[in-house]
């Protein structure tokens, strides 16, 4: 059996797999038998409406809370067991719903707080200000006074200071402009052809179907649906927005 500090990692090996996961808060059970495959270096984006469980699927999956059945593997390794912090020593990060930022601290200081990933400071605000110019601009200013826009980017640059192989991101469109929003999911196309696995979350589909690779489908705790984009999309209506969209 490999443990989480071995390097495993053949190239064929999904990035992320869950086997018939289950999930409770108390009696009350949330994931139902869930199975999810993210391959290698694709993005992923996991949708379905209020309450079907995609949040607490990322939860599971970052050591949050632990599943009650099943399986979850990373890289090919169980980690049911492990903890958030061994987790993302082994490459997994979360951007979580409404932004991973401390709100009375500058961008800079923000930027800073991620070097405990054990990567220089410099190099951090390097990779964050080539990736975001915008926070170079905003880099003297409290994170809790940016545009939603501008610290769902600084939760992005924070996440990605650790050199994850695997982003979760949860919600990032979560009360944005459209516009916004678009430009946003461009930069997550970006950090995916740098080779990041990316398991998206959203509840409204069109921005993270336009990059993704594979899309998934969650209704009642379970995986109902799944496919490439295109065929996604024009299922989607019947699955959950009862034909409106
Ligand atoms: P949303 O878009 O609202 O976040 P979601 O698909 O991410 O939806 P979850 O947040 O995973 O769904 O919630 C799934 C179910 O679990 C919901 O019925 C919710 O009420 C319940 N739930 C979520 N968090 C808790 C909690 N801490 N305690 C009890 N029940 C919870």
């Amino acid at each position: 059996m490999t443990t989480l500090t071995e390097p495993v990692a053949p190239t064929r090996v999904p990035i992320l797999e869950l086997i018939d996961v289950h999930a409770a808060y108390g009696r009350i059970e949330v994931l139902r038998g869930v199975d999810l495959v993210v391959p290698r270096g694709a993005v992923m984006a996991l949708l379905g409406a209020n309450g079907a469980g995609k949040t607490t699927l990322l939860r599971v999956v970052s050591g949050l809370m632990a599943p009650t059945e099943g399986h979850v593997h990373l890289g090919g390794v169980h980690v049911n067991d492990a903890s958030p912090d061994e987790l993302t020593r082994a490459g997994l990060t979360m951007v979580p719903e409404g932004r991973g930022v401390f709100p009375n601290l500058s961008v800079e200081e923000n930027l800073w707080v991620s070097s405990y990933s054990g990567q220089p400071v410099e190099r951090i605000l390097t990779e964050a200000y080539t990736r975001f110019p915008r926070l170079k601009e905003r880099r003297r200013q409290l994170a809790g006074s940016l545009s939603g826009g501008e610290q769902q980017m600084l939760s992005l640059a924070r996440a990605l200071a650790s050199h994850p192989s695997l982003l979760l991101l949860d919600e990032l469109s979560m009360g944005l402009a459209p516009l916004i929003v678009e430009s946003l999911y461009d930069s997550v196309a970006e950090i995916a052809e740098q080779g990041v696995s990316i398991l998206v979350v959203e509840q409204f589909a069109s921005s993270a179907l336009r990059v993704a690779d594979y899309a998934a489908v969650m209704q009642g705790g379970r995986i109902v649906d799944s496919g490439e984009p295109g065929e996604i999309s024009d299922r989607l209506s019947e699955l959950y927005f009862g034909g409106s969209e």
